[in-house]
């Protein structure tokens, strides 16, 4: 059975690992490209945009893919907005792979935001000390406010000069350990962090490091995403694609 996963999340990886290994898949994982040097996987991959809608229901249709997995990141909404509109139109089965999102526990002091450049416009006047937990696809918007001294935590260098007085890059690959994240923000005198919230367990650590610390969140909360059908772990889309792979009508046989 053919099986496109679109994937940059640690669970896409996972689950490409899972599908490498089981003989009634055969599937291709797909990369968005931003990573310079991403992990991959045993399965095939192909990396970059697929040319909006049309061109991923051309994709699906020339690859004569049976079953799409969203499993990118929550806050991808373009591609999984994208894959809904594809599926439907090549009548494709498609299985969003979902982390749930972190909720606030007794000490957190989240503030939320819907927009990464809304957080950006609630921080103070005055030059504070913030951890940008945000990814490197957030870096314009921390430079509309360039008075604050920035530590940018990002996979990759970043290779582009930033508009910012103060900024420090430290570049590494979750998952992150809260007591290496305490560490960091002591180093570096954390007054704010800013953070998706992206759930999962591998870049919880700001979070709980935050928390520790009695230090405030701006928290952006997920982007919205129409309705398709969801699952929340790697082991529920193995039983899904399985459920679909055992029922040869659904796959036109
Ligand atoms: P996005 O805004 O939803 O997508 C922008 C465009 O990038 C899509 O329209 C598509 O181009 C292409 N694209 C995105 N994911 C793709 C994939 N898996 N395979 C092929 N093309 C893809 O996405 P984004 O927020 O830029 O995220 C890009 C990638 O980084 C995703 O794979 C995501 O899982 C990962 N990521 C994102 C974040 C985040 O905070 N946004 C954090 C960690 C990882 P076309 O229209 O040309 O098909």
């Amino acid at each position: 059975m053919r099986v496109l996963v679109l994937g940059g999340t640690s669970e896409a990886s996972a689950l490409a690992e899972m599908l490498a290994a089981d003989h009634r898949f055969d599937a291709v994982l797909s990369l968005a490209g931003r990573t310079a040097n991403p992990k991959l996987p045993s399965i095939a991959v192909r990396i970059g945009g697929f040319g909006g809608v049309d061109g991923l229901v051309d994709y699906v249709e020339r690859e004569q893919v049976d079953v799409v997995v969203d499993a990118t990141h929550p806050f991808a909404a373009q591609m999984s907005a994208h894959a809904i509109a594809a599926c439907q139109r090549a009548d494709v089965r498609l299985i969003a792979l979902e982390r749930a999102p972190w909720a606030a526990i007794e000490g957190d002091d989240w503030r939320h935001f819907s927009s990464v450049e809304d957080a950006i416009a609630a921080l103070p006047d005055r030059p504070v000390r913030v951890f940008s937990g945000l990814g490197r696809l957030s870096l314009d918007a921390l430079e509309a406010a360039p008075q604050h001294h920035y530590v940018i935590r990002v996979i990759d260098p970043i290779l582009r000069p930033l508009a910012l007085a103060n900024f420090c890059i430290v570049t590494a690959r979750g998952p992150f350990s809260t007591d290496d994240d305490i560490q960091l923000f002591k180093e570096y005198q954390i007054d704010v962090v800013l953070a998706k919230n992206a759930g999962g367990a591998a870049a919880v650590a700001k979070i709980a490091a935050a928390r520790a610390l009695g230090l405030p969140v701006m928290m952006i909360d997920r982007p919205y995403i129409p309705e398709r059908p969801v699952v929340s772990s790697v082991e529920a889309v193995i039983d899904k694609l399985a459920e679909h792979h055992a029922s040869p009508a659904k796959r036109g046989v």
